[in-house]
C-alpha cells in the first residue's frame, strides 16, 4: 500500500494591520491517531488586534500516514465550508513552474490549470481565470494579493502540500490564497508511475481551500476530493465527487 498522506492547507486572513494563525497536524505512520478525531484536524485561528484591519490565520496542515480502504462518500453532508467565499471572480493566479523534478513549465501549468478548471466546471460562476500568470518569481506565504502556486520546501517532511488564504476577518472575504507543494515528495503524473505524488490530485484538493472548502477526516468521507489525506499514487482526487460539488455550488450557485 502506499503511504498516505495529508494534505496540507493554511488559511490566513488579513486586511490592515491584523494577524491570526493556526495549525493542524497530523503525524504520520500512527495508525491509532488514523482514525482519531483529534483537535489538530481543525483549524486553529488566532487573532491579534492591532487597529482598525484584522488579519485572521488558519493553518490546514496534512501529513504523510498510513493509508486505509477508501470508502465511498455515505452522505451528501462529505463537505465542509470554511466560512469564507471570494467576493469577486474569477480568481487569478500566478504559477512558478520552478520544480527539482523535471516537471516541464507546460505540464505545471496545464496540469495546474486543469485542476482550476475541475472545481470551474461544477458551478455556473466563472471561479477561476482561464488566463494565468507564469510568474518564476512568484512565491507562497507573502501577502501581496498576487495568488501564488509554488513548489518549495517545507519544515516537516510530512507534508504534502500547504494552502494559505487571507480573507477579511469582518467581512469574510478571501483576499489572497498562496499555493505551496513540498519538495520532499517526487512529484509528477501517478497515472504514468504510481511512486509518485500526483501533481493534479493534490492540486484539485488545495483548490477547494482556495475557494473556502476545509478538509473532511471522518471515515465516511475517505473517498471525496476534500478528504485530508493523500497519498503517493493516489488520483481519486483529480475528480469531484458529488458532497465536493455541493459544497462548492453551496458558496457560489448551482
Ligand atoms: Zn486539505
Amino acid at each position: 500500500m502506499k503511504t498516505k498522506i495529508l494534505i496540507a492547507m493554511v488559511l490566513a486572513l488579513m486586511l490592515l494591520s491584523f494577524s491570526a494563525a493556526a495549525s493542524m497536524l497530523i503525524p504520520a505512520s500512527d495508525k491509532a491517531k488514523e482514525n482519531a478525531k483529534a483537535p489538530e484536524h481543525s483549524p486553529v485561528i488566532s487573532v491579534t488586534d492591532s487597529g482598525e484591519w484584522e488579519l485572521e490565520r488558519v493553518d490546514f496542515i496534512h501529513y504523510a500516514k498510513p493509508s486505509s480502504a477508501a470508502k465511498p462518500p455515505k452522505t451528501d453532508t462529505c463537505y465542509k465550508l470554511m466560512g469564507v467565499t471570494w467576493p469577486s471572480l474569477p480568481v487569478s493566479y500566478a504559477v512558478n513552474p520552478s520544480n527539482p523534478d523535471g516537471l516541464t513549465e507546460e505540464f505545471v501549468t496545464s496540469t495546474f490549470a486543469a485542476s482550476a478548471e475541475t472545481w470551474d466546471a461544477a458551478t455556473s460562476a466563472e471561479l477561476f481565470n482561464d488566463a494565468y500568470t507564469v510568474d518564476y518569481t512568484a512565491q507562497y506565504g507573502v501577502q501581496n494579493y498576487e495568488n501564488a502556486v509554488a513548489f518549495g520546501a517545507y519544515p516537516d517532511s510530512n507534508v504534502i502540500a500547504v494552502t494559505s488564504v487571507w480573507y477579511t476577518r469582518r467581512g469574510k472575504q478571501i483576499v489572497e490564497f498562496d499555493m505551496l507543494f513540498n519538495t520532499g515528495f517526487s512529484w509528477g503524473d501517478a497515472s504514468v508511475d504510481p511512486s509518485l505524488m500526483d501533481f493534479q490530485n493534490i492540486a484539485v484538493h488545495e483548490l477547494g481551500h482556495s475557494v473556502g472548502l476545509a478538509d473532511l477526516y471522518t471515515a465516511s468521507c475517505t473517498a471525496v476530493t476534500m478528504y485530508g489525506y493523500s497519498g503517493e499514487g493516489e488520483t481519486s482526487k483529480r475528480s469531484l465527487e458529488q458532497p465536493d460539488v455541493t459544497g462548492l455550488q453551496k458558496m457560489y450557485g448551482a
